[in-house]
């Protein structure tokens, strides 16, 4: 086990919340993850060491190609003194560089590891200055007029766009305020042979690449989109300055892949205790259960079903009858 960084105030521990004024929920603030550490808890020499990496690179702490520096501690833990049980929630991606002496040595996580497959996927965030009536959105189909949450299937690979402009409410913006926020996501392709832990430039290259070819996809295709924020020279394309700001993301990380649900998969799903290790648990959307597909749900109820074998417990799954390892139907 690594730790990567140690706290300014070990006593203190580290507050990892940004908490965000929001009045529509009961609290009126809104506890969230900021985008990186909060940098003033962190050792300020490391702090320093691991801010020049990510300007240099666009690695982060859970970047795997991120230079770890000389001060990292490496441990050993061992069961029975350090831990007796242990809950493993680590995302799928990620478990192939830790678990690797358990792949060798087991067949049934070895299956799973090589079938139940991930993709990287790119991001974009656009805040417009524009309302989304004033950019003229149209989604191509006349009758979504009216529909602005969501489209899909449009053009490749930037095919989705949501509309998240209820989130600017909870925004910390200075005058002027974007007035209308759309988020979009699609698969990225991935490298045919894994890129080596040494080529340290990857994950900054990959974002650039990301906000280049992201760039070329809406000066062909944003038009259609929101045609009143085109530039006069051209119809088909987006106006940057009709933006507040934009965010472009290469999910590169492992941490960030997506858990797909390719054909025949499911079989090498493994339950929670299905590895016979009497204490080693698993959880999260890459297990088996029952939706067995990468969103929150299956994470919740893959995390409900490890609960039940870590505790020995009866403990309810909503519309879920876990003996059967299926719908209820109710
Ligand atoms: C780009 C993208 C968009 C998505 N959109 C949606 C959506 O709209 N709706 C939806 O329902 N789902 C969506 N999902 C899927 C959803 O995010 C996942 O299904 C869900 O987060 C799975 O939860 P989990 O607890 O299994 O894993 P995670 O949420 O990934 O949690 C695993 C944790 O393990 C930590 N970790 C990794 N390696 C280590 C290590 N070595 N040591 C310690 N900790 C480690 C990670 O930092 C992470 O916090 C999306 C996923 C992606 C990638």
């Amino acid at each position: 086990m690594l730790q990567t960084v140690n706290l300014k105030d070990e006593k203190a521990g580290y507050q990892p919340y940004v908490v965000l004024p929001y009045q529509k929920s009961s609290t009126g603030t809104w506890p969230c993850w900021p985008e990186e550490p909060f940098w003033d808890q962190i050792d300020p020499t490391q702090a320093a060491y691991y801010q020049e990496q990510d300007k240099l690179y666009g690695t982060t702490l859970e970047s795997p190609w991120l230079k770890l520096p000389d001060s990292v501690k490496r441990y050993e833990l061992k069961q029975g003194v350090d831990f007796d049980r242990v809950i493993c929630g680590i995302t799928l991606r990620a478990l192939v560089p830790v678990t690797q002496s358990l792949a060798l040595k087991n067949q049934k996580w070895r299956d799973m590891l090589k079938n139940v497959q991930t993709v990287t996927t790119m991001a974009y965030q656009l805040w417009f200055k524009k309302t989304a009536q004033e950019t003229g959105y149209n989604p191509g189909n006349p009758a979504y007029k009216e529909l602005q949450a969501l489209n899909g299937g449009f053009a490749r690979p930037w095919g989705t766009q949501a509309d998240l402009t209820h989130l600017l409410a909870a925004e910390d913006w200075k005058v002027p305020d974007p007035k209308y926020l759309i988020y979009s996501c699609c698969p990225m392709p991935m490298p045919e042979v894994p890129v080596p832990q040494a080529d340290h430039g990857y994950p900054g290259r990959q974002t650039q690449k990301v906000k280049t070819e992201g760039w070329q996809w809406l000066n062909q295709w944003a038009g259609q989109l929101w045609p009143n924020c085109a530039p006069k020279d051209n119809p088909a394309g987006l106006d940057p300055n009709q933006l507040d700001s934009e965010y472009w993301r290469a999910g590169t990380n492992y941490t960030e892949h997506y858990v797909l649900s390719v054909p025949n998969s499911t079989q090498y799903r493994l339950l929670s205790d299905d590895l016979g290790i009497k204490n080693f648990f698993i959880a999260g959307d890459w297990t088996r259960n029952v939706i067995n597909a990468g969103c929150v749900e299956a994470g919740t109820i893959s995390g409900l079903f490890c609960a039940r074998q870590f505790t020995g417990w009866d403990i309810p799954i909503y519309n879920v009858n876990p003996a059967k390892g299926g719908w209820t139907g109710t």
